[in-house]
């Protein structure tokens, strides 16, 4: 058993997210288990460095200089699913795909139509996660967290006060688990339904290429793939990096996109929309150790 979390410098962030995109971070910890994690995230804490905690990296776009500080992966810990009946326990680490898989096996239904969400459960609490009128949080009793200080905290449901894609309450803690409660039972109609979700997400979106899915959140006027397309940006590419033609709310990696040539797009389809149409559209990525004058004016650093 190693004793130790796995400890890097210098290694590149796009091994660790979804678009393939990331420079390096000062220090990266991949800890074992739940007393290694803890350890980590105390001794990170007292140092008074910047953290970032990475689950699937499903939903970031890291910077080509990476990440001035430290960051946790979350991949080999917090790795357990439990479950009594219609409740289940599982740790942050989990694929959220296992996580489904194991609730439609046990009987239970509500968390299907969330299928084909990449990530970890971490992510997807934090992210609020959603799809097809249904989100992580719908089915959550409470969550279990390193709060600021380093102390194990169990937060209720109310608590974390979820809204559209965010949970507010989870702001600044490192999440180790949650509770769920499942009422509905349903042998078959989970599975079925999780088939006919994933075959659908592959038909809509371009999966063949690495991305971190929508790229902004859904506006008042509509989905933002729909105002994207609206107004002729798809299929418009910087660099590696372009609007996918398929899904107008992707913007894809086609081979050795940079973060810059990424954000530069992104700051395109939000001048367009604000410009011309008075519409602001707000990102549902994460964007990571950029600088302000890079996040103003990104076309200046291509
Ligand atoms: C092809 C594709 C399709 C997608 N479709 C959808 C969709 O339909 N619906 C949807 O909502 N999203 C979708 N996404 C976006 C993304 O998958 C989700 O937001 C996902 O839940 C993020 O999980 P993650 O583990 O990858 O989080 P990460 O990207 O690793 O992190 C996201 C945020 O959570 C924080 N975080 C992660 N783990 C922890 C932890 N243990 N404790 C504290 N903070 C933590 C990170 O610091 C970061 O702020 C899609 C992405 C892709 C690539």
């Amino acid at each position: 058993m190693k004793t130790e979390p796995e400890f890097h410098t210098n290694i590149p962030l796009s091994e660790f997210t979804t678009y393939r995109i990331g420079g390096p971070a000062d220090k990266l910890y991949i800890p074992y288990n739940v007393e290694q994690l803890e350890r980590t995230y105390k001794r990170i804490l007292d140092s008074g460095e910047e953290l970032l905690i990475i689950g699937g990296g499903s939903n970031l776009l890291i910077s080509d200089r990476g990440f001035p500080g430290s960051v946790i992966v979350m991949r080999e810990c917090c790795s357990r699913i439990s479950s009594y009946g219609s409740k289940f326990k599982c740790g942050s680490g989990v694929k959220l795909e296992t996580f489904i898989a194991n609730v439609i096996r046990n009987g239970c239904a509500g968390i299907e139509r969330l299928t084909g969400i990449p990530g970890a459960l971490g992510g997807a609490l934090t992210m609020n996660a959603g799809a097809y009128n249904s989100k992580i949080s719908d089915f959550l009793t409470s969550v279990n967290v390193l709060d600021e200080w380093g102390n194990r905290k169990n937060l209720s449901k109310n608590e974390i006060r979820f809204a559209y894609r965010s949970a507010p309450g989870l702001h600044g803690k490192l999440i180790l688990g949650a509770e769920f409660d499942f009422s509905q039972r349903d042998r078959v109609g989970p599975a079925k339904m999780a088939c006919e979700i994933l075959q659908l997400r592959r038909s809509k979106h371009p999966w063949q290429y690495p991305s971190a899915g929508s790229v902004f959140k859904r506006h008042p006027y509509g989905p933002a793939g729909k105002l994207i397309d609206r107004f002729g940006l798809k299929g418009k590419r910087i660099g590696d990096a372009k609007i996918s033609t398929k899904h107008a709310n992707f913007i894809i990696n086609l081979g050795k996109a940079r973060a810059i040539e990424v954000l530069a797009l992104i700051r395109l389809i939000q001048r367009r929309m604000e410009d011309e149409y008075d519409i602001e559209l707000d990102l549902e990525q994460k964007l990571v150790g950029f600088t302000e004058a890079e996040l103003a004016d990104p076309e200046k650093f291509l």
